[in-house]
């Protein structure tokens, strides 16, 4: 049975569109969408060899290699400029995500690509950056908890610059955010926490900001107890961005 996890990204691919996920592992989220129908070819991208078999194997299990096409390599340098319509990339950090992100649209290899759906573990921000400003829009956004663990969805398409730059000032309007900050600090927290997200705040989204001040409150422990000379400077700028959030929160 596919994770709730995997379920969400389904969710976001629209429905006959060729696909690429990248990092497929196992494959399963690509043999989900062939068996469910929802799409009618797709292409397994894997960096290494372990997976790769394994998606391989996943594949000929359920009888689905003429549909699935499973290569080895580094992120979208498996695919070619206009061969897919829809790039999943699911269960990694999100530096290397808007990494692979960035070599792929730096080779063509995004090309005809319309839609992404990506699920980075963390540094969403990341991702969110890169979309913002390649001229991808943001059309949803997902949090949700699974085993213990919290996971962000982000869905994006692509569109004229004009028209990305239109829908990102809707999406990211500061005005959701106190006034009494700077327009980039409210910005900045836009990217960081998610403009969807932050709209409509359910409890896991107040959970995970809850843990992450958590987190950033042992930091600032240990840089009080710092005898290093630029801690202080650090210790400061840090609290300052705690009550940030937690005024937004
Ligand atoms: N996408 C699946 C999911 O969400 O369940 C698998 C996630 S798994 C944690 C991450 C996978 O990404 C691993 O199988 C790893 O080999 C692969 N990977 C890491 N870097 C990669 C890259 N640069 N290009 C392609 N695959 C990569």
């Amino acid at each position: 049975k596919l994770s709730n996890r995997l379920q969400t990204i389904a969710g976001y691919v629209t429905a006959g569109s060729r696909i690429a996920d990248i990092g497929s592992d196992h494959a399963q989220l690509p043999v989900y969408l062939l068996q469910a129908g929802i799409v009618p070819s797709a292409i397994a991208g894997e960096l290494n060899k372990g997976p790769f078999d394994a998606a391989r194997r996943q594949g000929a299990a359920v009888g689905l290699l003429h549909k699935l096409d499973v290569r080895q390599g580094d992120g979208l340098s498996v695919i070619q400029p206009l061969e897919v319509d829809t790039v999943t990339i699911a269960g990694m950090g999100g530096a290397l995500m808007s990494d692979i992100l960035e070599a792929g649209y730096q080779t063509g290899k995004l090309e005809g690509v319309k839609e992404l759906v990506l699920q980075p573990n963390v540094g969403e921000d990341r991702v969110r950056s890169w979309l913002l400003e390649h001229g991808w829009s943001l059309l949803a956004e997902t949090i949700m908890e699974e085993d213990g663990k919290i996971y962000e969805v982000l869905h994006a398409q692509k569109q004229s610059e004009q028209e990305s730059k239109e829908h990102s000032a809707k999406v990211y309007d500061t005005s959701l955010l106190p006034v009494s900050l700077p327009e980039e600090i409210r910005f900045a927290l836009l990217v960081r926490m998610g403009p969807f997200l932050l709209r409509k705040p359910i409890p896991v989204f107040h959970q995970k900001w809850q843990a992450e001040l958590e987190k950033l409150d042992r930091v600032c422990q240990s840089l009080s107890l710092s005898e290093q000379p630029e801690a202080a400077g650090k210790l400061a700028q840090l609290r300052h961005e705690m009550t940030i959030m937690k005024e937004v929160l």
